[in-house]
């Protein structure tokens, strides 16, 4: 999941409702970064199994015409520092605006590839109309999309996802664990950092006006080796905190990306907020490993309860994920810190964890037999065998006679022993179910 895809282009063109039709069900995570401009949003998308994020980058601005040319560059430059592929929504009815033109202007510095997405062709004939876009005289191509209706969007995901890059190829520290820590800013981030590894990390400096990649650090620590991701490069020099969030949501986002598993921190003396849930709930779907760790805990006046209380109130918010570890730290007196990365390593090691098919088959089989799904449209639904999946997260095939009708009470029962037998602790498990 580390292909970025933004949405650029002038008020009404139909961008949200495009951005819409990408993430589908899935609902957009990290809602209403709200700002000067209308509020950006965040999304996954999904095309022939290749995951990506997309941003709608809004772009409704009020103001004098300084103002609007500034808000434009912004808008832009951010799209074409952090995305791979950019879409440059325009309106087919409109046909080419001045705004349009003041757009591609900006966009031509850029030499990222560029499609040029003339919406609202709701009808072939509309279609038709695409050409006078060419006059932009940029990207690699145009296509005709309704946002509204659907159409044409498979030729131009295509086109997108054709970009994309093969995360997986070369990767040189392939099966070393990749861990970062996530959380608000202020929770003890960069105090646990230096407070584990006992020296100043390398501090990066700021080349101005770029962005970069996460950046690796390799670690050995009481023999393991593990590399914690890092992305404080790519903030900005931002100017206004409508820049930072930004920065900081999408510096969440990299991060995650390029990690194994993500410690999320908070801090306890202000308890779990919204967008720790984001944090989980980006984890979750990403299908990463997670740690929470709620730091500062010396700030707080505890009782025998305090703990369980503060666990069951979070798991009360997170649910259904429930599945991952809660630590409680401190970096100031030193509580707990380095079960942190103990931690982490054994999420790790959950994660890639191999079943063979026979244990598989003895032990899940055996639950199955004892407490079988249940009948549906008077079929008796017979799950036959299972085998595990060469992904990156436990993920299981299971074979039965009706793969539509296994209920999702049923799957999470399922789930439920899976994690009885073989743990997984801090790890997604993912079920499929196959006919034969
Ligand atoms: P944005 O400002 O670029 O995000 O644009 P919106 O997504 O808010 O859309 C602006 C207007 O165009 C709304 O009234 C939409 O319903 C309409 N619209 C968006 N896509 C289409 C389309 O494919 N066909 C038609 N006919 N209208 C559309
Ligand atoms: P970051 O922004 O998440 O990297 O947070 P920092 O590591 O910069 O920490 C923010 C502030 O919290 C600093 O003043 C730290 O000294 C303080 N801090 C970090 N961990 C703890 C802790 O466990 N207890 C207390 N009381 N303060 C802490």
């Amino acid at each position: 999941m580390s292909n970025i895809v933004a949405i650029v282009g002038r008020p009404n063109v139909g961008k949200s409702t495009f951005f819409n039709r990408l993430v589908g069900h899935r609902q957009a995570i990290m809602d209403n970064v709200s700002g000067v401009t209308r509020d950006r949003h965040y999304g996954f998308a999904e095309w022939q199994n290749q995951n990506f994020t997309i941003i709608d980058t809004g772009g409704y601005v009020t103001g004098s015409d300084d103002v609007f040319e500034e808000q434009i560059r912004k808008q832009v430059t951010l799209a074409i520092d952090e995305a791979h592929v950019i879409l440059f929504m325009v309106d087919i009815d409109a046909g080419v605006t001045d705004l349009d033109r003041e757009f591609a202007n900006v966009l031509r510095r850029t030499k990222k590839p560029i499609y040029i997405v003339a919406n609202k062709a709701d009808t072939p004939a509309k279609s038709n109309y695409y050409g006078e876009f060419y006059a932009l005289n940029i990207g690699l191509e145009i296509f005709t999309v309704s946002a509204q209706n659907g159409s044409g969007t498979g030729e131009l995901l295509e086109a997108v996802v054709s970009n994309f890059r093969d995360e997986d190829a070369a990767n040189p520290h392939a099966g070393i664990p990749r861990f970062a820590i996530l959380g608000r800013p202020n929770v003890g981030k960069s105090s646990m950092l230096n407070a584990l590894i006992g020296q100043e990390r390398s501090i990066v400096t700021d080349i101005s006006g770029t962005t970069r990649d996460a950046i690796d650090t390799h670690y050995t620590l009481f023999g393991k080796n593990f590399i914690i991701t890092d992305t404080a490069g790519i903030r900005k020099k931002a100017k206004v905190t409508e820049d930072i969030e930004f920065y900081s949501v999408l510096r969440s986002l990299r991060t995650l990306e390029t990690s194994d598993v993500v410690i999320i921190m908070i801090d306890a003396s202000l308890g779990f907020q919204s967008q720790d849930m984001n944090l989980i709930a980006l984890a979750h779907k990403n299908k990463k490993g997670i740690v929470l760790v709620v730091n500062k805990w010396d700030l707080i006046e505890k009782t025998t309860q305090t703990a369980k209380e503060f666990e069951d109130s979070i798991r009360a918010k997170t649910a259904p994920i429930d599945y991952f570890p809660i630590i409680f730290t401190s970096v100031e007196t030193k509580q707990r810190i380095f079960q942190v990365l103990e931690k982490a390593e054994e999420v790790y090691q959950n994660k890639v964890k191999r079943l063979s098919t026979s244990l598989l088959n003895d032990v899940i089989l055996h639950e199955i037999n004892l407490y079988p799904p249940p009948a549906a449209r008077g079929n008796q639904i017979k799950i036959k065998y299972l085998t595990q999946l060469p992904t990156n997260s436990p993920t299981f095939l299971l074979f039965c006679n009706y793969p539509k009708d296994i209920i999702e009470s049923y799957q999470r029962f399922l789930v439920n022993k899976f994690r009885k037998h073989f743990g997984f602790e801090g790890v997604p498990i993912t079920l499929f179910f196959r006919k034969k």
